[in-house]
């Protein structure tokens, strides 16, 4: 999974470090991310790359995280001049580019972007808000409100019967390839009761035997995924589809399903995992 980084280690503990000529500049705009791409490799341009066209970018940075010894800043207003190769791409590079620490640490980036630019005021009282000094959080002078980098749980849905998996295709969606069965965890519910839930709403089965398998934070969506197992309750296979959500459900036998491995993503994960017989 595109987490999966080893023997890389990322280390998300927050430091007021200042940024050194070598760190990584991490320019993000919405949906896309500054980056040279040599074939299917990508590389960050470093703050010794950015500074001769942008006089303040190094007292503009915000410390990000650390993978090995290479430490990631999120940067503004970079000047837009053609910077030897680099240029803009789209966050979705991220699901298969290499290396894939960078790829992780791109898309990681771009999460706590979106979630700085969207916590510039105060919630409760709409003062601007400061960086904390000592912990990923922003800061309400005004009426002391604390505000935390956002995560929100998902669960993602593996229902079999006896030796077949249900697969799903999204509606209105650009992603068009097969998936599992997924939804939010609502305020009040225990993610278990979420996993019952959405398959009741999207494909109108009871299910029974609910059992964790793995997760993985889900950057592009600024969620966490957690990934279930179940069985169906029952032996009736027939699907009531909520077309609002899913453009189609249907069952497939274990060899028989038409989904190959890819790097990025627990669905994929489970998907093989189930064919494979591992699960
Ligand atoms: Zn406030």
């Amino acid at each position: 999974m595109i987490q999966d980084i080893a023997p890389h280690h990322f280390d998300n503990a927050y430091h007021s470090y200042a940024p050194r000529e070598e760190d990584f500049a991490i320019y993000c705009q919405p949906h896309q991310v500054l980056l040279k791409r040599q074939e299917d490799r990508i590389i960050f341009p470093t703050f010794q790359d950015l500074k001769k066209r942008n006089d303040d970018i190094l007292e503009n940075a915000t410390y990000l995280f650390q993978i090995d010894e290479f430490r990631f800043f999120l940067v503004k207003h970079v000047n837009p001049e053609p910077l030897s190769g680099f240029q803009m791409e789209n966050t979705e590079i991220f699901r298969l580019a290499e290396p894939q620490y960078l790829a992780f640490a791109g898309i990681t980036a771009y999460q706590l972007y979106l979630w700085y630019e969207s916590r510039k005021f105060c919630g409760c009282c709409g003062s601007p808000l400061r960086h904390d000094e000592k912990e990923r959080m922003m800061y309400c002078d005004h009426c002391h409100a604390m505000e935390f980098p956002k995560i929100s749980p998902a669960v993602i849905i593996g229902l079999t019967h006896k030796n077949r998996l249900l697969l799903s295709k999204y509606a209105g969606r650009t992603y068009k390839k097969y998936a599992l069965l997924a939804g939010y965890t609502e305020i009040g519910e225990t993610v278990e009761e979420t996993v019952s839930r959405e398959v009741m709403e999207e494909v109108g089965l009871p299910v029974k035997n609910i059992r964790y398998y793995k997760s993985q934070p889900w950057p592009f969506s600024s969620t966490v995924l957690m990934g279930f197992f179940c069985d169906l309750d029952g032996d009736d296979e027939t699907v009531t589809l909520d077309a609002n959500e899913l453009a189609l459900a249907q069952w497939f036998e274990r060899d028989e399903i038409p989904v190959t491995p890819s790097r990025d993503s627990l669905t994929n994960e489970m998907i093989m995992a189930f064919k494979n017989g591992l699960v």
